[in-house]
């Protein structure tokens, strides 16, 4: 009983692991229109390569 409880388990976690790798895929990405710098989340106030601020992106899909 318990290995097969065990087993369940890790079933689930693959399952959640594929749906976060096909949701990193398809998601929507940011570029920034002064440097050209591309990122998958915009976690900043400025741009950390070139300092323009981050109204300057773009969302690409
Ligand atoms: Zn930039």
């Amino acid at each position: 009983m318990e290995a097969e409880a065990g087993h369940a388990a890790m079933y689930t976690e693959a399952l959640v692991n594929l749906d976060t790798l096909k949701g990193s895929a398809a998601k929507d990405y940011f570029v920034c229109t002064v440097c050209g710098l591309t990122v998958a989340n915009i976690d900043f106030e400025d741009c950390p390569s070139c300092g323009i601020s981050k109204d300057e992106y773009i969302k690409v899909s």
